[in-house]
């Protein structure tokens, strides 16, 4: 066997105070093969645009990870970087993001805002990273973007309405399922849309009772999911956590029967999570676990790296996880 290598130990990111929303997030966004693949091809393109506005959590994103990129080439021991690019961006945005920096925010929030501000930085730019397995350019939307096809069907007069809708990340409930695959079988469950929900028919010109159906029209390479762990009470403008989760598996075959998939076999697996701890939004803390080198498991708590047998990993995504650390944000890319 060849000597271990230092360099699968995955760098720490230092908090800059309430910045482990915005940490755990990047250690999971590159410990996903594809998107670091894709992210260090951006960032070296002289055809990026300069950033506008809501672009500049995008472009600091995009700085922070070419220096991450220098740094794990060149090390030789473990060592700690920070995301200050990112973080400054965030810490001197006054209002302009819907984040501010200097509270503890939602990661998945952070991780939908920055998935937005790429993609308006790279529109019309051609970031394309080969794939070797099938030598295949792969763009923006095929790593990162979901097809939802959501079909609308009358019950008056059978017209049927079929509207797609892409996504970059995942939601799915956590209440009353026990595994991850029944949960995501449940966003395809058909919806009935009666009584004082019945959708406008242009055929009748009226509005009429409707059944919804949805399936999954495409499945990017790095199938991103947010398990909803957060919900708001409006009545009284809380927000409270639901901890209990999920039985998360390491692969995810998503051509279930109930996802509504009929093209091609999608085996996804595990490469990143990122776990939230304690019980409400704005306070607890985010660590990311993350896969690195050959099946080897990391707990990432901002700069503090530590060894993870994959069993602990495994208790860590199980149901029966009695503790109030739960996971938030599961990075599954397609096998190839
Ligand atoms: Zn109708």
């Amino acid at each position: 066997m060849p000597p271990k290598k230092n360099n699968s130990i995955p760098i720490g990111f230092s908090n800059v105070g309430n910045s482990c929303y915005i940490n755990s997030t990047a250690q999971a966004l590159w410990h996903t093969p594809v998107i670091k693949q894709w992210f260090c091809t951006a960032s070296m393109l002289k055809s990026i645009p300069d950033a506008q506005n809501d672009q500049a959590i995008a472009f600091s994103m995009m700085q922070d990870f070419l220096l991450l990129d220098a740094e794990e080439k060149k090390r030789s021991e473990e060592n700690i970087l920070c995301l200050s690019n990112t973080s400054k961006t965030i810490h001197t945005s006054k209002g302009k993001l819907p984040i501010s920096g200097s509270n503890q925010e939602d990661a998945a929030e952070f991780l939908n805002m920055l998935l937005t501000s790429i993609q308006g930085l790279v529109a019309g730019v051609d970031v394309n990273i080969p794939m070797s397995s099938e030598g295949k350019a792969l763009t923006f939307e095929d790593i990162f973007v979901g097809v939802w096809y959501k079909s609308s069907l009358c019950i008056s007069c059978d017209e049927l309405r079929i509207g797609p809708e892409p996504w970059t990340t995942l939601t799915v409930p956590v209440t009353e399922k026990t595994t991850l695959l029944e949960s995501l079988a449940s966003l395809v469950e058909p919806e009935s849309f009666i009584l004082e929900n019945m959708l406008w028919c242009n055929k009748v010109q009226s509005k009429k009772d409707h059944i919804r159906y949805n399936s999954l029209g495409k499945a990017p390479q790095a199938l991103i999911i947010h398990l909803n762990l957060f919900q708001s009470d409006f009545a009284t403008g809380t927000t409270s956590k639901v901890n209990r989760t999920l039985d998360i598996p390491f692969d995810l075959n998503i051509l279930h029967p109930c996802i509504g998939m009929t093209d091609v076999k999608k085996n996804y697996e595990l490469r990143a999570f990122v776990e939230h701890r304690g019980n409400t939004l704005n306070d607890g803390h985010y660590v990311a676990y993350v896969r690195s080198g050959s099946d080897k498991w990391f707990l990432c708590n901002d700069d503090e790296i530590t060894n993870m047998a994959k069993e602990e990993v495994s208790a860590t995504l199980s149901q029966n996880s009695s503790t109030d650390n739960t996971p938030y944000l599961l990075f599954y890319q397609l096998e190839c």
